[in-house]
């Protein structure tokens, strides 16, 4: 755990967040600000501050995500109307918690 990393404290449990699911790997939850109708934020326990971070032997957790908002989606009911799946990298890429983390923002037209 990184020291005064939010979605570290979160992804642990340690701010009494609801999660949508969580397993030795990640979590799922809403995002407090949606921009949309759903708009879940999925983080891996890990701290990983970017996808710039990224190495190999991350390729798991990264299809891990993945695949996990693709069955959260199925779960919300959105998978069909579609949906956004997002990565903001850095400042400039509007990251503001720099802490790996996969949006998945949908329900416009459920
Ligand atoms: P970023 O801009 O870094 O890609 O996205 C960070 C997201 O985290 C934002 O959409 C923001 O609304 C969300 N967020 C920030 N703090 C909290 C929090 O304490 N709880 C939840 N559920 N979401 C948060
Ligand atoms: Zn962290």
């Amino acid at each position: 755990m990184e020291k005064d990393c939010l979605f570290c404290k979160i992804s642990h449990g340690q701010m009494g967040t609801d999660f949508l699911l969580e397993n030795d790997n990640l979590v799922v939850f809403r995002d407090i600000n949606p921009h949309a109708p759903v708009h879940l934020l999925i983080v891996p326990k890990r701290h990983i501050r970017s996808i710039n971070d990224l190495t190999e032997s991350d390729n798991q957790i990264l299809a891990e995500m993945i695949m996990t908002a693709r069955q959260m989606a199925q779960k919300e009911k959105i998978n069909a109307s579609g949906y956004k799946l997002l990565f903001n990298v850095e400042k400039g890429g509007g990251q503001v918690i720099f802490h790996l983390h996969l949006h998945l923002i949908g329900g416009w037209n459920k």
